[in-house]
């Protein structure tokens, strides 16, 4: 990364209570509309990367990373969303959250047998988002190869319940909290 870490840092933005009371929200809004950082973060993830076949990027800020990637990478660009929102045949999958749960879908031609495939969102925080990417991805025989992050917030233990639920994934963050 030609930024320092200081630097990227300072464009990211803590909202208390957003979007719920308790929940520090962190703004990456800044650093993306800085010409600088973005390019150094979007750089930083394509550093990190083997070569993929695909990248998935996870609704919604996911997007925003992923597809830069992809395109430095050669490889193609996979949208996981939130129900409702793909319009062809899809598969789904669940996960708990502190209340309720989500629900994500991947459309069920997305990936070949055997596809490499990257995962990338904005934070790690519990691991469930990330967790539930990497089975939609697996139904179809692909492949997770890693999954990278611009920001893991540590103490909410999401790379120990990846490494539970999904052994020997290499998670790759480049901010941690
Ligand atoms: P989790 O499933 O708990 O790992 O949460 C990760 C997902 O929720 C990511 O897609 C993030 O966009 C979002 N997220 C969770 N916590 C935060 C936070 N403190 N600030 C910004 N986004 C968050």
């Amino acid at each position: 990364m030609t930024l320092s870490d200081g630097e990227l840092r300072a464009r990211i933005v803590d909202v208390p209570d957003f979007p719920t009371a308790g929940v520090v929200f962190k703004d990456i809004s800044p650093l993306l509309a800085d010409p600088a950082t973005f390019v150094a973060v979007v750089d930083a993830l394509v550093e990190q990367s083997g070569p993929v076949d695909k990248v998935v990027g996870i609704e919604a800020r996911g997007f925003i990373l992923a597809a830069p990637v992809a395109y430095h990478l050669g490889a193609g660009f996979v949208p996981v969303r939130k129900p409702g929102k793909l319009p062809g045949p899809t598969h789904e999958t669940s996960y708990e959250l502190e209340y309720g749960s989500n629900v994500l879908q991947v459309h069920r031609d997305a990936f070949a047998p055997g596809d490499r495939v990257l995962v990338v969102d904005d934070v790690l925080a519990t691991g469930g988002t990330a967790a539930a990417a990497v089975r939609l991805v697996e139904h179809d025989g692909g492949e997770v190869v890693g999954l990278s992050v611009l920001l893991e917030l540590g103490f909410l233990g999401g790379r120990a319940a990846l490494a539970k639920a999904h052994p020997g994934l290499p998670v790759h963050a480049l901010l941690p909290y």
